[in-house]
């Protein structure tokens, strides 16, 4: 796979220095490019629809090792991409279909009962494999203040040659978020820091400059990272193929338009990827909360970093989305090939509630707040433009991880799956900072 760098780092890449290509483990175990870029494949492999509309009927984990393969198949021994691919991709994605003739695609099936599962494990997997081919190993430092931080301890989890550090704020992320993180123990530490998210994002950042603890290999599993975000673009296929086949027939794939709830930009940019790989997505819906820096720049062409608003769907609360430049860049850096393919839409906190309301009224399925972004863009674009294709809209989060709010709409709180049964009484195995400054971070480190 040849590699580009997009954004800050690409003039200077550009200029010459650090010119080098580099390759696929490189982008991986580095994170982000020399000078701050965004790496991205510089082409992609085209996966012809008739030969995708074979897989129908498979398991997703069988349609991750088809496309999987044909992306990194010159970056790793087959047997090897494909055993890892199978471990990464352990649970399901249904699409279930409501009676709006709309598709949810739940992609809330995985170990943190979010989408970011799919990228961590898969990460985790060939990170873990780079890692082992070198004969090496690496501490993973990540600073959370909830999510991120459950996602990558899960997902990295068991992998040798690799230790995780995840640093947490005391008392600010949930009671499940914490035991996610803390209570796994082997591979995983977990650091509960007496501060706010800042602080551990400082001590993170402090420690990556600091040269005392080269002997660490600190690293780093940040959600830039490439191989965190081609992963999700499988789950694109799995949908599509799992689409009624209608008139087109068994050998074609369906004209599809998805709607993503969109935050960094990360699951709409492999969504594009798997656009630019054949998927027939006939349009994609850029579903934004009240944070809508993608909407207004499609509107008015012009781009507007902001600080965040909080809102329910707190994990899309971004106000200037990382992968954007990776976006622009897979649409030739054009307004016009952006206006194109993408819809921006903005959603706001009463319109999410009030979607979240009306469709438990209407059909008895439960939407999380986050799915509930891309429902209400889903129910918009239906109604302004009469498009009848099928449409897919992602849901990234379990229900039962947002039940105030679903108590709130609806009066009562979605159930856990049964597997989580008891995590409440899981004990916590966090090691508490006395203080946040740095140099007693580093000497727990140095331990
Ligand atoms: C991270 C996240 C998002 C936003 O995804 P991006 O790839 O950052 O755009 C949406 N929903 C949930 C539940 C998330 O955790």
């Amino acid at each position: 796979m040849r590699l580009r760098v997009v954004g800050p780092g690409r003039a200077r890449l550009e200029n010459g220095q650090d010119a080098r290509a580099r390759s696929f483990r490189e982008a991986v175990l580095d994170g982000l490019a020399p000078g701050g870029g965004l790496y991205l494949p510089s082409a992609f492999p085209t996966l012809p629809a008739a030969e995708a509309a074979g897989w129908r009927g498979f398991p997703i984990s069988e349609i991750a090792v088809r496309v999987l393969a044909r992306l990194l198949g010159d970056e790793f021994d087959g047997a090897r991409l494909e055993a890892l691919t199978r471990d990464a991709f352990s649970f399901d994605a249904p699409l279930v279909p409501t009676a709006d003739g709309i598709s949810v695609l739940e992609l809330f099936h995985g170990p943190t009962l979010a989408f970011k599962d799919f990228g961590a494990r898969f990460l985790g997997r060939i990170f873990g494999a780079l890692l082992a081919a070198r004969g090496d190993h690496a501490t993973i430092l990540v600073a959370t203040s909830g999510d991120t931080g459950s996602a990558v301890a899960q997902g990295f989890y068991g992998v040798p040659n690799l230790q995780v550090v995840v640093l947490y704020p005391a008392g600010k992320v949930s009671r499940f978020q914490e035991a996610q993180m803390a209570t796994l123990g082997g591979n995983v530490r977990a650091v509960k820091v007496p501060g706010v998210f800042d602080d551990c994002q400082r001590l993170v950042k402090t420690a990556f400059c600091d040269e005392s603890l080269a002997s660490l290999h600190l690293s780093s599993a940040n959600s830039i990272n490439l191989g965190r975000l081609l992963p999700q673009s499988v789950y694109y296929f799995h949908a599509l193929l799992s689409v009624p086949q209608g008139a087109a027939g068994p050998s074609t794939l369906p004209e599809t338009i998805f709607s993503v709830p969109c935050g960094n930009l990360g699951n709409l940019t492999a969504g594009v990827i798997a656009q630019r790989m054949g998927l027939p997505a006939a349009r994609f819906l850029a579903a934004c909360n009240v944070n809508e820096v993608l909407p207004e720049f499609l509107r008015t062409g012009v781009y507007r970093a902001r600080p965040s608003i909080a809102t329910a769907s707190n994990a899309m609360d971004v106000g200037n989305p990382s992968n954007f430049v990776r976006l622009a860049a897979l649409h030739g850096d054009s307004l016009e090939a952006m206006r194109a393919n993408l819809a921006g839409y903005r959603v706001d906190e009463a319109e999410t509630r009030a979607t979240i309301r009306d469709l438990y009224r209407r059909t008895g399925y439960v939407l999380d707040p986050h799915g509930a972004v891309g429902y209400a863009a889903a129910l918009r674009y239906r109604a302004e433009t009469g498009d009848d294709r099928p449409i897919v809209t992602l849901a990234t989060a379990h229900p039962a991880k947002f039940g105030s709010v679903l108590r709130e709409e609806l009066g009562f709180e979605p159930a856990l799956p049964a597997e989580y049964a008891g995590w409440e009484s899981r004990p916590i195995l966090a090691e508490a900072l006395s203080d946040t400054r740095y140099e007693t971070f580093r000497e727990w480190l140095r331990g």
